[in-house]
């Protein structure tokens, strides 16, 4: 496959749709409805209820994290889990995206009675067979959960510095879960471990707690990104620090409207962040539980005025970000020039 022949370039070449990418997005939340429950089915396992007329249901946190880990249950081996990978990037990439992070999580994989180990190899065969097909470009980052304390983030960082020796599709290490759990501090230990191993750094922080915790994060766990970050804007003088040390915002509209951090879309922070020369990008966090996805997210910030040529540097700010070697690197940044020129928009706004 002739990566240059990807439907997000042919489709800018026409004077379509920008190219996307994709930092933040947890895997077994963009599962869609209809391929858990036809797992569901093969594995004799009963959803409770958790999908209806082809859609997750739920109706606040509790219940959004009780939907999540049920449909998180049916993948059962390998195969099940290159299937989720391929199904997820072959449909990024047919929507525009030609580049893709995900994360995943050797605890939610552990809870479904996967071996890390064959969790990593069946994604990873999964980003393989989505390139071959499409010519989308993919790398995982592996999380711990902070909610389910210091230990377990430091065994899923150990995780990753074991296997991504092996597997140079993992690359990147980052912390999610109950941000209100925990401090910065007592994850800068697993922080080190990754940090030492070679591997890029995010952390959730600055969505359900505040602006202090994301200048927390960034000072102590020396994160080159912030996953969310957007209650920053609380704070000016964090919002000058994020934008000052380049740290890459990874901004979730969707999510932030459908979880509350957000009350609604005239009042998302996306506009003053970006105004204040932070390092923005779009994502679709976990697609189908928040009825959206990345081309979604990209719409978003159409409808909030940012033009062609402003969005095409949202996919240049993911680039630069992303966790990614060098050769890539340049090769996608190189393809974004060639899109700028189709979309006739200027290639360093944004
Ligand atoms: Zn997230």
């Amino acid at each position: 496959m002739n990566t240059d022949a990807a439907p997000a370039l042919a489709r800018a070449r026409s004077g379509g749709a920008v190219p996307m990418a994709e930092l933040h997005c947890h895997i077994e939340g963009a599962a869609r409805p209809a391929l858990v429950l036809e797992l569901a089915e093969r594995h004799g396992i009963d959803l409770g209820g958790i999908v209806r007329d082809g859609a997750y249901v739920w109706h606040d946190f509790t219940s959004f994290l009780a939907a999540y880990d049920r449909a998180s249950l049916v993948f059962r081996d390998a195969a099940d889990y290159c299937r989720l990978a391929e199904d997820h990037l072959t449909g990024l990439a047919r929507a525009g995206a030609v580049y893709a992070e995900f994360f995943m999580s050797p605890d939610h994989a552990a809870s479904a009675g996967v071996p890390g180990e064959a969790y990593l190899a069946g994604l990873a065969e999964g980003i393989r067979r989505a390139k071959t097909a499409t010519g989308i470009e993919a790398r995982m980052i592996a999380i711990g959960v902070r909610h389910l304390g210091a230990d377990r983030v430091e065994a899923a960082a150990r995780f990753a510095a074991t296997h991504a020796v092996r597997e140079p599709l993992l690359t990147g290490f980052g912390l999610a879960g109950d941000e209100r759990i925990g401090t910065p501090r007592d994850f800068a230990r697993a922080f080190d471990i990754a940090r030492d191993a070679g591997l890029g750094l995010t952390a959730h922080a600055g969505e359900f707690d505040g602006a202090e915790n994301v200048r927390e994060t960034v000072e102590i766990l020396r994160t080159s990104r912030i996953g969310h970050g957007v209650r920053a804007v609380e704070a000016p003088d964090v919002v000058r620090m994020l934008a000052d040390k380049g740290i890459a915002l990874e901004i979730c509209p969707h999510s932030n409207l459908a979880l509350g951090v957000c009350p609604d879309a005239a009042s998302h922070p996306l506009r003053p962040l970006v105004e204040a020369g932070c390092r923005v990008t779009l994502n679709s966090d976990d697609p189908p539980f928040f009825a959206t996805d990345l081309a979604a997210e990209y719409a978003f910030a159409a409808s909030a005025g940012f033009g062609p040529g402003d969005r095409l540097g949202f996919t240049r700010n993911a680039i630069e970000a992303a966790f990614v070697d060098e050769a890539t690197r340049q090769r996608l940044l190189q393809q974004l020039v060639v899109s700028a020129i189709a979309l006739g928009a200027p290639s360093s706004s944004g």
